[in-house]
Protein backbone atom coordinates (compact mmCIF):
# COMPACT_ATOMS: atom_id res chain seq x y z
CA UNK A 1 0.00 0.00 0.00
CA UNK A 2 1.36 3.27 -0.96
CA UNK A 3 0.38 6.73 -0.26
CA UNK A 4 -1.20 7.15 -3.71
CA UNK A 5 -4.07 4.38 -2.04
CA UNK A 6 -5.19 6.95 0.26
CA UNK A 7 -5.22 9.84 -1.68
CA UNK A 8 -8.84 11.82 -1.76
CA UNK A 9 -8.12 12.45 -6.08
CA UNK A 10 -8.20 8.94 -6.40
CA UNK A 11 -10.93 8.13 -9.17
CA UNK A 12 -11.71 11.62 -9.42
CA UNK A 13 -11.40 13.79 -12.63
CA UNK A 14 -7.88 14.20 -13.34
CA UNK A 15 -8.57 17.62 -15.11
CA UNK A 16 -9.01 18.83 -12.00
CA UNK A 17 -5.60 18.58 -11.01
CA UNK A 18 -4.36 18.73 -14.49
CA UNK A 19 -6.31 21.34 -16.28
CA UNK A 20 -6.20 21.12 -20.36
CA UNK A 21 -3.35 23.35 -21.60
CA UNK A 22 -5.86 24.92 -23.45
CA UNK A 23 -8.51 26.34 -20.69
CA UNK A 24 -8.39 30.03 -19.85
CA UNK A 25 -9.97 29.50 -16.35
CA UNK A 26 -6.87 27.10 -15.18
CA UNK A 27 -7.55 28.71 -11.80
CA UNK A 28 -10.84 27.10 -11.86
CA UNK A 29 -10.34 23.54 -11.65
CA UNK A 30 -7.22 24.22 -9.37
CA UNK A 31 -10.02 26.01 -6.85
CA UNK A 32 -11.54 22.40 -7.10
CA UNK A 33 -8.81 20.48 -6.65
CA UNK A 34 -7.04 22.55 -4.24
CA UNK A 35 -10.23 21.85 -1.67
CA UNK A 36 -9.50 18.29 -2.05
CA UNK A 37 -6.38 18.58 -1.17
CA UNK A 38 -6.61 20.11 1.35
CA UNK A 39 -8.44 17.84 3.43
CA UNK A 40 -6.36 15.01 2.01
CA UNK A 41 -4.48 13.17 4.56
CA UNK A 42 -1.41 12.24 2.68
CA UNK A 43 -0.99 15.36 1.41
CA UNK A 44 2.66 15.92 2.49
CA UNK A 45 4.18 12.70 0.80
CA UNK A 46 1.97 13.79 -2.46
CA UNK A 47 3.90 17.28 -2.36
CA UNK A 48 6.97 15.76 -1.80
CA UNK A 49 7.01 13.49 -4.54
CA UNK A 50 5.71 15.97 -6.70
CA UNK A 51 7.93 18.70 -5.37
CA UNK A 52 9.98 19.14 -8.70
CA UNK A 53 6.69 18.20 -11.30
CA UNK A 54 6.60 20.94 -14.13
CA UNK A 55 2.94 20.32 -14.30
CA UNK A 56 -0.69 19.57 -12.31
CA UNK A 57 -1.52 20.11 -8.69
CA UNK A 58 0.46 17.98 -5.81
CA UNK A 59 -0.05 18.52 -1.85
CA UNK A 60 -2.63 21.09 -3.21
CA UNK A 61 0.50 23.24 -4.74
CA UNK A 62 0.27 24.26 -8.25
CA UNK A 63 3.60 24.63 -10.52
CA UNK A 64 3.62 28.33 -9.68
CA UNK A 65 3.16 28.01 -5.81
CA UNK A 66 5.70 25.25 -5.70
CA UNK A 67 8.38 27.62 -7.27
CA UNK A 68 8.23 28.85 -3.47
CA UNK A 69 10.97 25.49 -2.93
CA UNK A 70 12.75 26.36 -5.27
CA UNK A 71 16.11 28.52 -5.88
CA UNK A 72 14.62 30.94 -7.69
CA UNK A 73 11.09 31.07 -6.54
CA UNK A 74 8.26 33.40 -8.83
CA UNK A 75 7.15 36.36 -7.63
CA UNK A 76 4.27 35.72 -6.98
CA UNK A 77 4.65 32.08 -5.80
CA UNK A 78 3.70 32.96 -1.97
CA UNK A 79 0.19 32.96 -0.83
CA UNK A 80 -0.92 35.64 2.00
CA UNK A 81 -0.08 34.71 5.56
CA UNK A 82 -3.37 33.17 7.08
CA UNK A 83 -3.81 30.42 4.17
CA UNK A 84 -3.21 26.85 4.45
CA UNK A 85 -1.41 27.18 0.94
CA UNK A 86 1.50 29.31 2.70
CA UNK A 87 1.29 26.72 5.39
CA UNK A 88 2.20 24.05 3.09
CA UNK A 89 5.00 26.76 1.53
CA UNK A 90 6.70 26.07 5.31
CA UNK A 91 5.46 28.79 6.92
CA UNK A 92 4.18 28.04 10.63
CA UNK A 93 3.33 31.56 11.89
CA UNK A 94 0.29 32.07 13.73
CA UNK A 95 -1.57 32.88 11.34
CA UNK A 96 -0.63 29.63 9.10
CA UNK A 97 -0.91 27.43 11.60
CA UNK A 98 -4.28 28.75 12.48
CA UNK A 99 -5.86 28.66 8.91
CA UNK A 100 -4.22 24.83 8.84
CA UNK A 101 -6.23 23.92 12.06
CA UNK A 102 -9.39 25.92 10.88
CA UNK A 103 -9.03 23.62 7.62
CA UNK A 104 -8.67 20.32 9.60
CA UNK A 105 -12.09 20.83 11.17
CA UNK A 106 -13.87 21.74 7.78
CA UNK A 107 -16.16 18.82 6.61
CA UNK A 108 -15.69 18.91 2.71
CA UNK A 109 -18.30 16.54 0.68
CA UNK A 110 -16.01 14.66 -1.53
CA UNK A 111 -18.82 12.80 -3.25
CA UNK A 112 -19.61 15.95 -5.22
CA UNK A 113 -16.52 15.54 -6.77
CA UNK A 114 -16.68 14.38 -10.95
CA UNK A 115 -15.15 11.13 -11.33
CA UNK A 116 -12.89 10.08 -14.30
CA UNK A 117 -15.99 8.92 -16.33
CA UNK A 118 -18.23 11.88 -15.80
CA UNK A 119 -17.94 14.08 -19.07
CA UNK A 120 -19.80 17.24 -18.09
CA UNK A 121 -19.72 19.70 -15.19
CA UNK A 122 -19.52 22.68 -13.92
CA UNK A 123 -16.73 23.76 -11.45
CA UNK A 124 -18.53 26.46 -9.88
CA UNK A 125 -21.02 24.07 -8.73
CA UNK A 126 -19.01 21.68 -7.70
CA UNK A 127 -17.02 23.94 -5.64
CA UNK A 128 -20.44 25.40 -4.16
CA UNK A 129 -21.56 21.71 -3.04
CA UNK A 130 -17.93 20.81 -1.84
CA UNK A 131 -18.27 23.24 0.78
CA UNK A 132 -21.47 23.00 1.74
S1 LIG B 1 -2.85 16.11 -1.85
FE1 LIG B 1 -4.23 16.36 -3.56
S2 LIG B 1 -3.13 15.62 -5.37
FE2 LIG B 1 -2.08 14.86 -3.55
S3 LIG B 1 -2.91 12.85 -3.17
FE3 LIG B 1 -4.09 14.28 -1.95
S4 LIG B 1 -5.85 14.87 -3.20
FE4 LIG B 1 -4.33 13.92 -4.54
ZN1 LIG C 1 2.58 32.49 7.77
Amino acid sequence: MTWRDEALCKGKHIDLWYPPLDASNQDEYYAVAREVCHACPVWRKCLNDGMNEQWGMWGGLTPLERSAFSKKPKKTALKPHGTVTRYRQNCYCKKCVSANEANKKQNKNIDVVPNMEDKDFDLFTILYQLLQ
